[in-house]
């Protein structure tokens, strides 16, 4: 479980996101050790779900970014040296949100990923 800040803080990113892209999906904490079936070693810091009706047919999306993942980012913000920053995490988003677009991970994946990167960072530098 995030804690209050951790919380606070995970809000305030996605939310400048999703309001930037007008992501029409929710982004969600989870901590995916729990419950999404991975292998030993593995770490999956986001995840795209697609969502599908009784028929199979879909209807949507859902993001969902691991807990661990997100206390990492909002603790090594304040540490000197620390590979876990805010950024990383505004990437993580945005590497998800082009899942919506382009489901594989192909170079279109990879373009997207990093335009939306470089919009989200351009904007909040401005603010
Ligand atoms: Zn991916």
């Amino acid at each position: 479980m995030l804690n209050k800040k951790e919380q606070s803080y995970f809000n305030a990113i996605k939310t400048y996101i999703a309001r930037l892209f007008c992501v029409p999906v929710g982004i969600y904490p989870l901590d995916h050790k729990a419950f999404i079936p991975m292998e030993e070693g593995e770490e999956i810091l986001g995840c795209c779900h697609k969502l599908n009706d009784d028929k199979g047919d879909l209807v949507g999306y859902v993001i969902t970014i691991d807990e661990p993942y997100i206390k990492s980012c909002y603790n090594g913000r304040q540490a000197p040296y620390s590979p876990f920053s805010d950024n990383q995490l505004i990437e993580t988003i945005c590497h998800e949100i082009a899942h919506i677009f382009v489901w594989e991970h192909n170079k279109e994946h990879k373009n997207l990923t990093n335009e939306l990167y470089d919009t989200a960072i351009y904007f909040l530098e401005k603010k």
